[in-house]
């Protein structure tokens, strides 16, 4: 069988002298891994035609045993140039990258997470990406897969939180946040959150955000350090991952 699809460079490692393997998450069939022989060689049909972060159209054809295919041709969609020159936002793009390879399982559709990562390239592609940035796609990821952290109640006692709500606590393991009294009473972490952080997330959570609102939230150190906490924890309990590529991505990003 042969299919065409729009993918993503996720990895790409040498095999061999002269092959290389390339994971790929496909906006059709989830991720995948492909061979592509001679890849090395001078006169390869691929040469340049595919890098890592790069969204291709891709050729391949399906084995039936096994799950590494062949790939038969592929031409670059979109290179994400700017990618090559801004280290900061090319630790952030791996990070991504690195976030949608280890959640989207090998050969099952994944249409959220490739629309995800896809907006996620775009976005840190221009200029001026930033940590903020990618905390908001990690809460858009969230909202996607439905696990997006609740914010507009207390997770125990179901207590309506109004826009002056104020001694709010965040658990994680919960998936939200808690009134003060249930906060207390509870023997899983939580921590107090201040009112203005509360009202950045819920701002971030609206479905009308835009990559240029967040571009233009001052965000102030203290409210960053604790949003990256936040999102952290929150991603790495519900996920179930380790997430290191996170850590570097936000340390490079530290101004
Ligand atoms: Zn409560």
């Amino acid at each position: 069988m042969i299919e065409k699809t729009q993918a993503i460079v996720l990895r790409t490692v040498p095999n061999g002298n002269t092959s290389r393997i390339v994971t790929w998450l496909t906006r059709d069939h989830g991720r995948i891994a492909t061979i592509i022989k001679g890849a090395q060689r001078p006169r390869s049909l691929f040469l340049g035609q595919l890098d890592l972060f790069y969204t291709c159209e891709l050729l391949y054809y399906t084995r039936s045993r096994g799950d590494l295919h062949i790939a038969r041709e592929c031409s670059p969609a979109k290179i994400r140039a700017h990618l090559r020159h801004d280290w900061r936002a090319c630790a952030l793009a791996s990070y991504a990258t690195d976030l949608a390879l280890r959640i989207a399982p090998p050969q099952a559709p994944q249409w959220r997470v490739y629309r995800w990562l896809e907006a996620v390239l775009d976005d840190v592609n221009q200029p001026g990406s930033s940590s903020s940035l990618m905390i908001w796609h990690e809460l858009k990821l969230l909202t996607e897969l439905g696990l997006a952290p609740r914010l507009n109640h207390c997770m125990n006692c179901h207590t309506a939180f109004g826009e002056a709500a104020t001694a709010l606590h965040f658990s994680h393991e919960r998936g939200g946040l808690l009134c003060a009294s249930c906060a207390k009473a509870d023997s899983r972490p939580a921590y107090p959150v201040p009112a203005d952080v509360v009202a950045m997330l819920r701002n971030w959570q609206r479905p009308n955000a835009s990559p240029d609102l967040i571009r233009r939230t001052r965000c102030e150190p203290r409210q960053l350090a604790l949003l990256e906490r936040m999102l952290g924890e929150f991603l790495r309990y519900h996920l179930d991952l380790p997430l290191p590529s996170r850590d570097l991505a936000l340390a490079i990003n530290k101004r």
